[in-house]
C-alpha cells in the first residue's frame, strides 16, 4: 500500500450553496476547493474517500466486478496453459514454454481487501483533524491480521492449484513490522498467516512471496521481481488493482499512462486481469503530479483542476 502518496483531507462543505458536482455546472473552470464553513453555515461531515470505501465494502456492483474478474481469470488461464508459446509479463524473455507455469498477483486490493482500514481513517477523522495515510499504521494494521479475501479471490487461487499452476505473490507489502528492528520479518509471517486463515494457497517459507524491503526489492517498482519470477517460471496472468501490478510505468502523467494502456489493450482481460479501486492508487498520484509533497490542500485543488466539464 505504500504506494499511496498524498494526505487525505476531510473537505468541509458547507450545507448551502455546495452539492455534489453541480457547483461547476456554467463554470468555464472548476470551482476551487470549498471553505472552511463560517459561522452560520453548518458544515458536513464528509471525506475524500468516503463514497469509494462504501462503495467497495457495501456495493452489489463492487461486489460483482470482482467475481467477474477472477470469473474472466479463470477462463483466461485455461486458455494460457493450453499455449506453451503464452506469457502476460513484458519482463519474460526467450522462449518461456519449458518453465512451469505460474501467476503473478498483487496483495492488496486484488486478493486481500484492507477496506476496514480505509474506513477506521475516515471515521477517526475529524472536520478539524483529518487522519492522513501513515506507513507505520498501515504496518500496524497488516499484524492486526483482519485483512479479509476479495470475492473471488480465493476460489479462483485455489482452481490455479489445482492446476498445478503456483501464485506467485509480488507486493509492495514489507517484509518488516511496524518496528522494523523489533519486527523483522514480521510483515512477511503476518501476511502468510492472513493467507492462510483464508484458505489461499501460499508458500509456508515465503518463497511464493515477493516483498518490498526484501532481497534489495526496495523500489515499488516490480518489473524487477516479475523478472525474477519470468527467469523461474513461464507467467500465465498477472492479477492487480494498480496499473504498476502489470508494467512498469516511465511515464505517470494521466496522459503517458493513458497512452501505455492502449499499447497494451488486448491484454486487459486476457493476460491483464484488473480489480476495481477507487480508494487508492498510482491513478491518485498522476492527478496530484508535481504538488507539493505533504501539501493536502494543493494536491485538492489539483484534483478539482481535474475534473473533466462538459465543453
Ligand atoms: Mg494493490
Amino acid at each position: 500500500m505504500s504506494i499511496r502518496k498524498s494526505v487525505w483531507t476531510v473537505v468541509v462543505v458547507a450545507a448551502v450553496g455546495l452539492g455534489t458536482g453541480s457547483c461547476g455546472a456554467t463554470a468555464k473552470r472548476p470551482a476551487p476547493p470549498p471553505a472552511p464553513a463560517t459561522a452560520g453555515e453548518k458544515p458536513l461531515r464528509t471525506h475524500e474517500n468516503l463514497n469509494a470505501t462504501l462503495w467497495m465494502q457495501t456495493s452489489v456492483e463492487y461486489r460483482a466486478s470482482a467475481l467477474q474478474a477472477y470469473h474472466t481469470a479463470r477462463l483466461a488461464l485455461d486458455a494460457a496453459l493450453a499455449d506453451p508459446r503464452w506469457t502476460a509479463a513484458v519482463e519474460q524473455t526467450g522462449d518461456p514454454g519449458s518453465k512451469p507455469p505460474a501467476i503473478v498477483l498483487d496483495l492488496d486490493e486484488t486478493v486481500l481487501d484492507n477496506s476496514p482500514f480505509e474506513a477506521r481513517m475516515i471515521a477517526e477523522s475529524t472536520l478539524d483533524r483529518p487522519v492522513p495515510y501513515d506507513e507505520t499504521v498501515w504496518r500496524r494494521w497488516v499484524a492486526e491480521k483482519k485483512a479479509t479475501a476479495v470475492p473471488g479471490a480465493a476460489e479462483f487461487l485455489r482452481y490455479a492449484a489445482s492446476r498445478h499452476v503456483t501464485p506467485m505473490y509480488v507486493t509492495n507489502r514489507n517484509i518488516d513490522g511496524a518496528d522494523p528492528q523489533k519486527d523483522k520479518g514480521a510483515g512477511e509471517r503476518d501476511t502468510i498467516a492472513v493467507l492462510r486463515t483464508l484458505n489461499i494457497p501460499v508458500d509456508g517459507k515465503g518463497d511464493t512471496l515477493l516483498m518490498r524491503g526484501e532481497n534489495g526489492w526496495d523500489s515499488s517498482d516490480k518489473g524487477t521481481r516479475r523478472a525474477a519470477v519470468a527467469e523461474k517460471y513461464r507467467i500465465l496472468l498477472l492479477v492487480g488493482d494498480n496499473f504498476e501490478d502489470f508494467i512498469s510505468v516511465k511515464d505517470t502523467s494521466l496522459a503517458g499512462r493513458d497512452t501505455l494502456a492502449d499499447k497494451y489493450g488486448d491484454w486487459w482481460g486476457s493476460k491483464w486481469i484488473v480489480l476495481p479501486n477507487p480508494t487508492y492508487g498510482s491513478w491518485e498520484g498522476a492527478i496530484t503530479l508535481g504538488a507539493p509533497q505533504n501539501d493536502p490542500a494543493a494536491a485538492l485543488a489539483r484534483k478539482y483542476a481535474a475534473l473533466r466539464l462538459a465543453r
